[in-house]
């Protein structure tokens, strides 16, 4: 017997029953971003790996760590996009859309691929909806950006989802934080990991998002970054929150926040959902300004903020919530003798044509099984085709909530369905 071939790790299959809640939320996406004034972007999936080096930051576990890294069959080293942010700036910059236009709204959608340790929530195949705008360094499009994503919860009706803020500064005011930081992570030297020892030389940062808990104690203990912004941060940091509260979007300040990548400035964000069913994964979505990433990456000194949004983690809350998402076909086509089944095959081809959703079990069998199988698919109306209904034209529809069934003419159904179905009772 030959050996069954299993899937990747981390990496799951998405199966219809499952599906229809994916398709919801990417479909809300569209909507609601749509309203915004965001267009849609599709980049590769596979990058050069000094893209995310370069922005995401080689002492991040993402690129440290995380990266699915190979080498293509010319020696080029690529990557699999562990995140959107650095992709979408990278064609932002190909296509030199700052000459086109001074503001630009971009979503995408799609598969991200870090090797990080499973659990629930989290994946080594995961899937974010995220958002970019480009060309305005001023609050408003931090605030328009944040309200997009609290809208967008609330079109899935997804609740206990708090926002989390903070400020992390700019390359005025970050030095002194980050001198202030190394010289109080130096006197706690062993209390750290090993890691963020060296994290503390490279990239002290890094240590304030650490999971070890040691790490997180000290960090905990440390200077708060807020004490050391600049004026011009301040003002922002103060301007955001007070167009926040002008929208009624409640937040909460969070110092210690500093998000996993390296190329953010001023505002970061995370959206954090209370509930028990994301474990230790409570964290939907976040993101942040990043305005010299465009000039780090040798591209045009635009601002720029962003975010994204783990749609596995969407599903699993959605899961929860016990909403359906599945549609019931309108119609099941019972086929009660051989002479039945073309004519079967011809009437749910013409309805299907027609905008209905119908079903019919192609391996014809008796009644029984195909009332059955009616049964089972969750179908609104049966219809049974036999000798009598091939000879007159007429048949009946049945409704399985049950009923008196409803005189139809072959060449009616859909007519008599959608009055019917329309007028049905909840
Ligand atoms: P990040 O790019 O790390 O800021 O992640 C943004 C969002 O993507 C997180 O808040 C999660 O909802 C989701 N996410 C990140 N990593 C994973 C993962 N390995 N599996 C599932 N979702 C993830």
């Amino acid at each position: 017997m030959s050996q069954k071939i299993s899937g990747v790790k981390g990496m799951n299959d998405l199966l219809p029953g499952e599906i229809e809640i994916w398709q919801s939320v990417e479909g809300r996406a569209r909507d609601v971003f749509g309203r915004f004034g965001y267009g849609e972007i599709r980049t590769p999936m596979v990058e050069d790996t000094a893209l995310f080096v370069r922005s995401v930051g080689e002492e991040t576990d993402i690129v440290g760590k995380e990266m699915y890294t190979f080498e293509d069959k010319g020696g080029r080293s690529l990557s699999l996009r562990p995140e959107g942010t650095a992709p979408a700036a990278r064609a932002y910059i190909e296509h030199s859309v700052n000459n086109q236009e001074p503001v630009t709204r971009w979503f995408y959608m799609g598969p991200m691929f870090r090797y990080e340790r499973m659990k629930t929530g989290r994946y080594r195949q995961f899937y974010q909806i995220g958002a970019e705008a480009y060309g305005a360094k001023e609050a408003a499009q931090d605030v328009e950006m944040m309200d997009m994503v609290v809208q967008f919860l609330e079109s899935l009706d997804l609740k206990d989802i708090s926002l989390n803020l903070n400020s992390l500064g700019d390359e005025a005011c970050r030095p002194a934080y980050h001198a202030k930081l190394v010289e109080y992570l130096k006197a706690h030297r062993e209390e750290l990991c090993g890691d963020c020892q060296r994290r503390m030389e490279t990239n002290p940062l890094r240590v304030l998002d650490c999971k070890n808990e040691k790490c997180q104690a000290v960090a905990a203990a440390g200077p708060n970054v807020l004490e050391f912004l600049c004026e011009p941060c301040r003002a922002h940091f103060n301007d955001l929150q007070r167009k926040l509260t002008g929208l009624g979007i409640k937040y909460v300040v969070n110092p210690r926040m500093v998000r996993g990548l390296d190329y953010y400035t001023r505002t970061v964000f995370e959206f954090i959902a209370a509930h028990p069913a994301l474990g230790t994964a409570s964290t939907v979505g976040g993101g942040g300004r990043y305005d010299t990433m465009m000039k780090g990456l040798g591209g045009p000194d635009v601002p720029a903020v962003g975010f994204a949004m783990g749609l596995d983690r969407l599903v699993l809350l959605l899961k929860e919530s016990g909403k359906k998402f599945t549609q019931a076909p309108d119609l099941f086509v019972v086929a009660v003798d051989e002479g039945s089944q073309d004519l079967a095959l011809t009437l749910t081809s013409r309805l299907r044509r027609e905008g209905l959703r119908v079903d019919f079990d192609t391996r014809g069998g008796s009644l029984k099984s195909q009332m059955k199988r009616a049964d089972k698919s969750g179908a609104h109306f049966t219809l049974v085709l036999g000798e009598a209904e091939r000879t007159s034209g007429q048949a009946k529809l049945k409704r399985m909530a049950g009923g008196e069934p409803i005189p139809v003419t072959l060449d009616d159904v859909a007519k008599a369905l959608r009055a019917h179905r329309d007028a049905a009772p909840a």
